[in-house]
């Protein structure tokens, strides 16, 4: 199912009227932005803060905030999106997402992020009504938090290769269709990338078609291996090491190129399409540091494989920390 079904590029001033009787869960800085447009009050407001899962059951129990609530809003970054998620699908109400920024794929994906004791969990299944997608309200990001969100897509890359390499090694089944249209999205990634660094009208579009695109596949596939592989898992293991969360496209990206530069899978081609589309994969380089990545690489393999995780190259033999220092030489080179 194709996600693009519930897109609406209109003004977040036509949710208006719904507001009288929602349950708006805002991220503040865009709560600020979002006023020029949303001059009514909600029924409700919360503050999307974490994804931890006890927070977000305090939030569900919080019977003033339910009272009258026939609807739940979520305005905001991916924070935002997935606590609206999970909040309309523990409730049974409908949902509507409106992003702030296109920093991941969570407003087109259909279970919720949540954390457990710091591990990242998806849980649910939940369908939008509609999805606003306002260009002049996405607009107000700083520019890199929406080219950041190419991170979600480039992933790609490194999730085909694991999917293939998950097929030949153990035999799990493989779509080479679903394959070969999930690599096109990152070429008409390349094509646009132009646009994807302006945060212009089109490069919005493209963003929000390829991510549904992507989602669309994901859902054809029967699971995230078009999407999702060492990248992500080495992201999760960096989190749960750290006990922080990264700006997750920025970060899933560099994540990407560690994992393309150890698979050996054209990882100088991934990096020039990341730097064109102007992600900040640098700066979490420097906010994790280079103990704590070398950390994550060392032990990413154990973590996917108490997590039971699906199949990656990771699985294969242990990242040693000179083969670590290594791959983080060549990003930053
Ligand atoms: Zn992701």
């Amino acid at each position: 199912m194709n996600p693009i079904r519930w897109v609406r590029f209109e003004s977040i001033a036509a949710l208006n009227p719904l507001l009288d009787d929602a349950l708006l869960v805002v991220d503040p800085q865009a709560w600020f932005a979002a006023r020029s447009w949303l001059t009514a009050n909600p029924r409700s407001l919360i503050r999307a803060e974490s994804l931890d899962e006890g927070v977000l059951d305090t939030m569900t129990t919080a019977d003033d905030a339910w009272r009258g609530v026939r609807r739940v809003i979520g305005l905001g970054g991916g924070t935002a999106i997935d606590t609206a998620k999970y909040l309309a699908w523990r409730k049974g109400l409908p949902l509507i997402l409106a992003p702030s920024a296109l920093t991941v794929d969570a407003p087109f994906t259909d279970s919720a992020a949540v954390r457990r004791a710091g591990r990242i969990h998806y849980l649910g299944r939940v369908f939008p009504e509609a999805i606003y997608i306002d260009v002049a309200l996405i607009q107000t990001a700083p520019a890199h938090l929406n080219r950041g969100g190419v991170g979600d897509l480039l992933s790609i890359h490194t999730a085909l290769y694991d999917w293939k390499r998950a097929h030949e090694r153990i035999g799990e089944p493989y779509d080479d269709p679903i394959a070969r249209q999930s690599a096109s999205i990152l070429q008409r990634l390349g094509d646009q990338a132009a646009d994807i660094y302006a945060v212009n009208k089109a490069g919005v579009r493209l963003l929000t078609e390829l991510f549904c695109e992507e989602v669309e596949l994901c859902s054809r596939a029967g699971s995230s291996r078009p999407e999702e592989g060492s990248e992500h898992h080495l992201l999760y293991t960096l989190e749960y090491q750290t006990g922080r969360t990264y700006l997750h496209g920025a970060a899933v990206t560099l994540c990407a190129l560690l994992a393309a530069y150890l698979q050996g899978n054209a990882p100088d081609a991934l990096r020039a399409l990341a730097d064109a589309c102007g992600v900040e994969y640098r700066a979490v380089l420097h906010e994790a540091g280079e103990e704590a990545l070398i950390a994550a690489l060392v032990s990413a393999r154990d973590y996917a494989l108490e997590e039971q995780l699906p199949y990656t190259f990771l699985m294969e033999k242990p990242i040693t920390p000179e083969k670590a220092h290594e791959a983080l030489q060549w990003v930053r080179s």
